[in-house]
């Protein structure tokens, strides 16, 4: 039992000083205070963010054969320092033995008490993707196939029926049909690692696909200007893009499009983040490959001069956002708290209210827009600094 506590800070989208009450995990009341009673140096007060593709975390590769609950535990605690308070752990094209295995440990994550409830379910990005070069990115090209709904009932039973996004692209045989078939049993669609025409991508969005992965990325570097997976996407109201806003996924103008396009609140960010995020710079194995990290975080793949993966907190994203296209702090902070709640149909968080989970952060920012995470909260109990 928790007793009932508060937390102060700057509402990041009223700019008021406000104090939340928790009472066991959820937020009791959120009081309002006059202008007089607020302090110097009071950090911003928003949801925690939550991260729908998140494929390991210092060091620790959800994907790996020596991936255990203890290692999500570590990878959690960080991802908690970092301000996330909910994410979807993702798993990436690989044969079908290994994707069961890690989704018979993931099953087990989703069930683990300390986690909190941090993870609500899984994702799979491939195995069912473009077989085209330049858009399976650095998916294992060996094991791309064909969608089987068979195969994915195999994975879905070792994962507890917890795989709750999958990425597929709809233009291989057998997409348009997995995809209702998804869509039917409640496991989200996103479109992505695709080069499907305007015609199929609008077949897969009334069958029941909601979402494009990493918009921008996981796409040739030379497609046609006219006939191209992007504007479909960007031109249908009923997807919802994540966006890799690392600062190195996509310039400035691509975000200030997207953004645009799509409004405000019909965009989220991602990190996509490798494990690497948060390891020192240097020379790694990655997907089997040769990688190198460099200072800023960049992973290049030096043997085919393509980006490898990402490597920066969620929290980036919101530096990159306001940077790139000049929008505001609510705006940037929703990206990765109330739309991503929403898309995942995560009602009972990603927004300050009374009677939702207590997944609460702290942050300040400095001149640059650097997001600096003071404090996390997680169904009502500070994760960072542990309490
Ligand atoms: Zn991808």
């Amino acid at each position: 039992m928790i007793k009932n506590t508060t937390i102060s800070g700057i509402h990041y989208e009223t700019g008021e000083f406000v104090t939340v009450e928790i009472s066991d995990s959820l937020i009791k009341s959120i009081t309002i205070h006059t202008a007089q009673e607020k302090k110097e140096n009071v950090p911003f007060i928003s949801p925690g963010l939550i991260d729908n593709q998140t494929n390991g975390y210092v060091g620790i590769n959800f994907q790996d054969e020596i991936f255990t609950v203890e290692r999500m535990r570590t990878a959690a605690r960080a991802l908690w320092k970092d301000g996330v308070t909910t994410f979807i752990p993702t798993l990436v094209t690989e044969s079908k033995e290994n994707l069961i295995r890690n989704f018979r440990i993931l099953s087990q994550v989703y069930n683990d008490d300390y986690l909190r409830g941090s993870v609500p379910g899984f994702h799979l990005e491939g195995p069912y993707i473009s077989t085209e070069k330049g858009f399976y990115g650095c998916h294992l090209f060996k094991e791309i196939r064909k969608p089987s709904w068979d195969e994915f009932m195999e994975f879905q039973e070792a994962a507890g029926g917890k795989i709750i996004l999958t990425t597929v692209a709809p233009e291989v045989e057998g997409g348009l049909d997995f995809i209702k078939k998804c869509t039917e049993s409640g496991v989200l669609v996103s479109i992505g690692h695709t080069n499907a025409t305007a015609e199929i991508i609008y077949r897969a969005v009334d069958y029941g696909a909601t979402l494009s992965t990493h918009l921008g990325n996981g796409c040739a570097n030379t497609i046609n200007r006219h006939v191209n997976p992007l504007w479909p996407q960007l031109a249908c109201d009923k997807l919802t893009p994540s966006v890799i806003a690392d600062g190195f996924h996509l310039r400035p103008e691509e975000l200030t499009v997207f953004f645009k396009v799509k409004g405000e609140n019909n965009i989220i960010i991602t990190s996509d983040v490798t494990h690497l995020a948060g390891m020192p710079p240097g020379e790694y194995e990655y997907m089997g490959s040769k990688v190198i990290m460099n200072e800023e975080g960049l992973i290049l793949n030096p043997a085919l001069n393509v980006l490898a993966g990402a490597s920066m907190p969620l929290k980036k994203g919101i530096q990159t956002m306001i940077n790139f296209t000049g929008c505001s702090l609510k705006q940037a902070v929703n990206l990765a708290t109330k739309n991503v709640a929403r898309v995942h149909r995560l009602s009972d968080r990603g927004i300050l209210e009374t009677g939702k989970r207590a997944d609460i952060i702290l942050f300040t920012m400095d001149e640059k827009n650097h997001v600096t995470i003071k404090e996390t909260w997680v169904a009502g109990k500070r994760v960072y600094p542990e309490s």
